[in-house]
Parts: structure tokens; C-alpha cells; sequence
């Protein structure tokens, strides 16, 4: 039953509708499908079609330009997040005050100094294009080795620079990391540089021109041990070359996770904390003709929107008696990698984190699914259930998806706390739908309405929680 000053739902109970506004602290009617009731509608009313839009559309802007890990876009992104946080009134003193829980990595830029192609003759070979430096400068006169980059490659035997057409299907960043692993492969066989062949009308060269002076994380293209050069097919024949590449720059950036703190107000439970999460960063943008900026806006915008509101919401209301965590991270397109470095120098006990509800692409419901949302490794703990219990009552259901929940359950953030013993999930109201990761995912392709509901949803489920009146529980699996 619903308790004295309780923001909870339960089922059964009288309707709102009709009553008397019903103050803050006193034992209130339920809300059928659909309705709150007063307390929460405090929170409930920072939920709004227009701030979503307002949110996401700034968020998935071109000027964001896909909000590549370690990119300007990337940190400007993270200020308006932590700006965000600041103005909802959340505490940033888990991270020095300043919300940016900080890691630093090494950036590499491919030199623009000049780098020198030629052939035996010393002709220059005109067409060309570095996709990456290597760690030393190379200077080079002597053979092509032919290389078959789509058999097995040798593990011995290759001396000076290797040739060989690219043949892979795959595009953009996945490609890239592709190269990068066969350049492994090559430099333990002994070769020095790659030219990498492409068809002789290929965009890959001016593409890998202009990609020039953007400093990556390596970890996010993968790292080269060799330098590549991309060449068009007919460059490939020059039996003799002489080549001159200059070492890659490497610099140490920020890395920024944002967090922000709600404090609870009960002595024991304020210890404890639910950290509502999402990921910020996304693909980049591939510098082309047209639109090459992987906008991300289901992916993950969207959940960083749903963030965002929550933290508005929860902060409008009377204080939670535990704590409340608002997250989002850097490097999961890379390997979950910001959730992965705050769980090895968390700024919260593990041990005291109830919940970790991470939030992924609910900007664009599957069919039979508007305004539902399902949650990841369902199994593995209640939280599903304990949430729908309040969340299915205001007309939002938190179900098990019959696929994804199983399938996606270690391809989000929560999996970095999930390994280490938290209660942690991906919520979804999404599909994998074929903008996933392609330069379509803008926000204008979303279904604001059924975003907006879902955040109310995902807001109504977590109360119990919040306010202590229920504990999620691992499942006992037998
Ligand atoms: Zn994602």
C-alpha cells in the first residue's frame, strides 16, 4: 500500500481524479493510466515535450559534430551537460566541484608536414593520402612487398613496405580499426609501412586527407603500428618507392565522465546511491561531401536527454532519502571505456550503488511498442519488476524484451558495473532500426512524444527506489 507521504503508486487504489489537490505529505489517491498524482507532478512537470526537444537538439546538432570521444565537440558536449547539472542544482563535489570526473589518455594527430611519396624515378606519385602516422619517423627507399590482406597474413618474413589492396566490406571507424589490427600483424612480420590500395575513384583519399590534424583516441580508431598509405590501385604496381613519413603526435587529453549528486536526506540510505546514466559520445563525423556527422541521436543523445530531465525532475521534488547519481560517459563506442576507468576509480562506493539505470535509444519505439520500455539482463535482478510496478500503474510498462533484453544485456555501460557486483542495466524503448549508427540518427527522426513519456516513465518507476521504499534485489538463479 501506499505509504504515509509516499510518491508511490500502487495499484488498486482510488483514482485522482475528482479529489482535491492532495498536498505534499499526505497519504494520496493513485493515479490511473496515465495520471499522477500531485506530489509527483512536481517532478513530473520538468518533463516536457519542449524541454526534450530543447535538450536533444542541441545535442545531436551538427555542430557537435557526432561528439567523438576526446574531440572539441566532445568536451563542449560535456560542458552543457555539467552546465545542465549545475543549473538543476546537483552537487559536483564527487568531481572536485567542477562535475568532470577526469581521465587523461593520449590523443594522437597525423602530422600535415609534408609527407613524401615517390616513385624509383623519384617522380612524386600525386594521389595519395596518410590514414596514419607511426610512432617513429619513417624513411624509406626500396621495394613494394605484395601483401594479400584478405587471406591470412604472413607471420615472418616481410621486411620494408608492404602493398595490398583493401578489400574489407566494412566502413568508416570499423574499418579503420581493421587496418589498424593488420598493422600489428604486419610490423611483427617485420614491415615497415603499409600502402593500402583502394579503387582508383575512392573518396577514402581525400577522406583520410581532411581526417589530417584531428586528433583521435586511439583507443577509439584503434592503434597503428605501422603508417598506412592510402593509394589508388595503379600506385600499387610501382615495384620501387621512395616514401617519407613524419611520427604521429601524441598529446595526453581529458577524458570527462559528468556526474552531478542529489544528496538524501535519511542518515543510513543517503549512503546509498541510484546512478541514472547514459553515454555522451558517439562516431564523429567522417569529413565528406554532403552529411558525413554520425549524429547519435537515438544513440545516445537520447538517453543523455532522459539524464538530464531526470536530474531536472528529481530535483524539483522533496529530497530522496538516498542518494541520487547522474552520469554520462566518454568512450562507450570504443569499449566502455569512461564507464570502465570510473569503476576502477569510482567516485562512489561500488558497494553502495542500489541501481545503476543506464539509459539507451528510447527515441524511436519498435511497432507494439510506444511508450513501453524494456530493460536488459532481465534476469539478473528485479529492478525490472520493481520498477514496473510503479511505472506500469501511470501507463509506461517495463517488460523483457523476448531478444534484446538477453542479447544487449553487455553491450552497454551498465555491464561496467554489472561486472563488478552493482545491479545495473540498459533501459531501452527503442529498436535497432537502420539509422543505428549511420549518418541518419538525427533527432528529428525521433518520436518525441513517446521519448518524453518514457523519461516520465523511467522518472515514476525509480521513485520507490529513491525514496526508499523499495529495494531492487539480485535474482537468485538456479
Ligand atoms: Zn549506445
Amino acid at each position: 500500500m501506499v505509504r504515509y507521504f509516499s510518491p508511490l503508486l500502487s495499484a488498486g487504489v482510488v483514482m485522482l481524479i475528482g479529489c482535491p489537490v492532495a498536498s505534499y505529505g499526505r497519504q494520496e489517491a493513485v493515479s490511473t493510466q496515465g495520471q499522477a498524482t500531485q506530489s509527483q507532478k512536481v517532478g513530473l512537470d520538468e518533463i516536457t515535450e519542449g524541454r526534450v526537444t530543447a535538450t536533444i537538439s542541441f545535442l545531436a546538432s551538427d555542430e557537435l559534430a557526432g561528439r567523438a570521444t576526446g574531440s572539441d565537440e566532445f568536451n563542449i558536449a560535456a560542458r552543457y551537460v555539467a552546465s545542465r547539472f549545475r543549473g538543476a542544482g546537483l552537487d559536483g563535489k564527487l568531481a572536485d566541484g567542477d562535475y568532470f570526473h577526469v581521465t587523461m589518455k593520449p590523443m594522437v594527430k597525423t602530422p600535415s608536414t609534408p609527407v613524401r611519396l615517390a616513385d624509383a624515378e623519384s617522380k612524386p606519385i600525386a594521389q595519395f593520402g596518410l590514414l596514419a602516422a607511426g610512432s617513429e619517423i619513417l624513411n624509406y627507399t626500396g621495394m613494394v612487398k605484395p601483401v594479400d590482406l584478405a587471406s591470412e597474413l604472413p607471420g615472418s618474413g616481410l621486411d620494408g613496405v608492404v602493398g595490398g589492396m583493401l578489400t574489407t566490406n566494412l566502413k568508416g571507424s570499423r574499418m579503420i580499426s581493421q587496418v589498424a589490427r593488420m598493422t600489428n600483424t604486419l610490423q611483427e612480420a617485420g614491415a615497415k609501412a603499409l600502402l593500402l590500395g583502394v579503387s582508383d575513384d575512392s573518396e577514402l583519399i581525400q577522406t583520410s586527407r581532411e581526417y589530417q590534424e584531428k586528433p583521435r583516441s586511439e583507443s577509439a580508431r584503434g592503434k597503428f603500428a605501422i603508417p598506412v598509405i592510402l593509394v589508388p590501385e595503379s600506385a600499387l604496381s610501382s615495384a620501387s618507392i621512395q616514401l617519407e613519413v613524419p611520427a604521429a603526435i601524441v598529446s595526453e587529453s581529458p577524458m570527462r565522465n559528468v556526474i552531478g549528486l542529489l544528496e538524501g536526506t535519511d542518515p543510513e540510505l543517503s549512503k546509498e546511491a541510484v546512478l541514472f546514466s547514459a553515454h555522451l559520445d558517439h562516431l564523429g563525423a567522417k569529413p565528406i561531401a554532403g552529411d558525413g556527422i554520425f549524429n547519435g541521436a537515438d544513440d545516445d543523445a537520447s538517453g543523455v536527454t532522459a539524464v538530464v530531465m531526470l536530474a531536472d525532475a528529481f530535483a524539483k521534488m522533496p529530497r530522496p532519502k538516498r542518494s541520487l547519481l547522474f552520469m554520462t560517459f566518454w568512450g562507450e563506442e570504443s569499449g566502455l571505456l569512461g564507464s570502465k576507468q570510473f569503476v576502477e576509480t569510482p567516485a562512489w562506493p561500488l558497494d553502495q550503488i542500489r541501481a545503476n539505470v543506464n539509459i539507451e535509444m528510447i527515441g524511436r519505439p519498435e511497432s507494439g511498442a510506444r511508450n513501453k520500455i524494456w530493460m536488459t539482463g532481465w534476469q539478473e535482478s528485479d529492478l525490472g519488476v520493481v520498477m514496473n510496478k510503479a511505472s506500469l500503474p501511470f501507463g509506461v510498462e517495463i517488460f523483457e524484451h523476448p531478444k534484446f533484453s538477453a542479447m544487449l544485456y553487455r553491450q552497454s555501460d551498465n555491464w561496467s558495473f554489472a561486472q563488478k557486483g552493482v545491479i545495473a542495466h540498459s533501459f531501452s524503448a527503442g529498436s535497432l532500426h537502420s539509422d543505428y549508427h549511420q549518418v541518419d540518427d538525427e533527432w528529428d527522426r525521433l518520436e518525441i512524444p513517446h521519448m518524453t513519456r518514457v523519461i516520465q516513465g523511467l522518472f515514476i518507476g525509480s521513485l520507490p527506489i529513491a525514496y526508499g521504499e523499495a529495494t531492487p534485489n539480485k535474482q537468485n538463479k538456479n
